[in-house]
């Protein structure tokens, strides 16, 4: 066979992924760069998960959602959104089709990995005053010393009257920080094992330093509390009944010389959130039902009231199908949904924990990832999406030229973890994993590649007009 027939066939017979910038055209290029930038804004303005469903409910107001409410008229195109007690979000624009066809949904979660005050968190030692910290999601604890830190979330007074609060974020404002041991003493701390070198009980952030004038105990805290009071009315007790995330104060920004990757706090998921957002604001009369879901308490098993694992997802679909006389067991067995999650990029730094060369791990520039299973060891707690589903999806993404890749969380047995996939299909929906991969997953500063970031937004946009 001639040179050119074998390359041919080459092309016909084997599976060669192309590198996302060589497939795409300057015209493509700009609207990454556009999307780019609306992406960091909102993780800017995003710091935490309500933070993030706040600033989804006003641009979704500008583009002409209304919050759902039960007896309102719903008509193909029709924008409703409602709010999960402020943690989580739901959007939907009406289909032409009832929703006996079933919907196209994307869900996406908007917590992060981060330090939670505890209920009672100040203390004074040494004449330092400090917040006690409990962290939530998998981190690595060592990665949270010596870095700037925010505080933000709600107060939530005896008499019901709930103050945000939010330190660290205006450029007047100070920051916080968790102090770490200097090399120059830490012989001991070096040889620990590394979830040991910070233990848990020392994430505590510095809050103040100057005592109160007078005689006494606890003269630093008396000042620290005081200065909160002042500014948000709060007295100690009502540490008891808040919310408040420690979250690293970093900007997100450009990463690199020729500026490709985005680097930021909260990028999973808030990259996929936002891609689904994005994605539902461009859609206007779609076949199916969209829905847009930014979960809540994903990071700690997708429990609670605004967790994935809630019913208020049901209540929500229900109540759609109410209107159009669908039952919502017909509506979910038609339905397809995305669980809109980030993966692990490969990252050439680390490479021995993907297999060797290799195939099967999401690389920057490649695209949005699609995980067929996630899991650990022999795909213990994994959705595993079916051959017919993932061929769905391959066929939306080649009507749309959507640039994606296979992603496989590491090498065999390096690990593993999961996503909301499995609960949504318990509740009789096909399901699949497909995200945006990325670098340095779960710690303060994440770091994923532009063009990845586009790909995921074109995905669920495609798969949203699909029917
Ligand atoms: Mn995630
Ligand atoms: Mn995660």
């Amino acid at each position: 066979m001639e040179e050119k027939e074998l390359d041919a066939l080459r092309e016909t017979l084997l599976y060669r992924q192309k590198q996302g910038y060589d497939v795409i055209d300057v015209a493509e290029r700009i609207k990454l760069e556009e999307y780019a930038a609306a992406y960091r804004a909102y993780l800017n303005a995003a710091r935490t998960e309500r933070e993030a469903v706040t600033e989804a409910i006003k641009q979704a107001e500008a583009l002409g959602f209304v919050p759902y409410e039960r007896g309102m008229v719903l008509e193909p195109g029709t924008k409703v959104y409602k709010s999960v007690r402020g943690k989580a979000l739901m959007l939907a624009v009406m289909g032409r089709e009832t929703l006996e066809h079933g919907a196209n949904i994307a869900a996406a979660h908007v917590d992060s990995p981060r330090l939670d005050l505890k209920p009672i968190p100040l203390y004074e030692k040494d004449e330092i005053c400090l917040f006690k910290t409990h962290y939530y999601g998998g981190i690595k604890k060592y990665q949270w010393v010596a870095i700037p830190l925010e505080i933000h979330g709600v107060v939530t007074k005896k008499d019901g009257e709930t103050v945000e609060v939010v330190i660290g974020k205006d450029p007047d404002d100070p920051k916080f920080t968790i102090t770490d041991l200097l090399p120059h003493l830490a012989k001991d701390q070096m040889a620990k094992h590394g979830s040991d070198i910070i233990p848990g009980e020392y994430l505590n952030v510095l809050a103040g330093s100057i005592p109160y004038a007078g005689e006494g105990r606890k003269r630093v805290m008396l000042a620290v509390m005081s200065l909160l009071n002042d500014r948000y009315g709060i007295t100690e007790e009502d540490f008891l009944s808040a919310e408040l995330e420690v979250v690293p104060s970093f900007e997100a920004c450009d990463i690199g010389v020729d500026r490709s990757f985005i680097g930021g706090y909260g990028q999973d998921d808030r990259v996929c959130a936002y891609a689904e957002l994005k994605a539902i604001f461009d859609t206007e009369m779609p076949e199916r039902t969209a829905v847009c879901v930014l979960a809540d308490k994903e990071e700690i098993g997708s429990m609670g009231v605004s967790g994935m694992q809630s019913r208020a997802f049901e209540t929500f679909m229900e109540d759609l199908c109410e209107q159009q006389d669908v039952r919502l067991r017909d509506c979910f067995a038609n339905s397809f949904c995305i669980s809109a999650d980030v993966c692990n990029a490969y990252d050439p730094t680390f490479w021995e924990v993907s297999e060797y060369p290799n195939r099967n791990g999401a690389r920057a520039n490649y695209g949005v990832g699609i995980c067929k299973f996630t899991g650990s060891r022999g795909k213990s707690g994994s959705n595993d999406a079916s051959a017919e589903v993932v061929g769905k999806l391959r066929r939306i993404f080649a009507d749309n030229n959507v640039v994606w890749q296979a992603s496989e969380l590491g090498k065999v047995d390096q690990g593993g973890g999961g996503t909301v996939a499995q609960y949504m299909a318990n509740r009789n929906i096909d399901t699949i994993d497909a995200g945006t991969p990325v670098l340095s997953m779960h710690a303060p500063f994440e770091t994923v590649a532009k063009f990845d970031c586009y790909q995921t937004y074109k995905a669920v946009w495609a798969f949203y007009k699909d029917r």
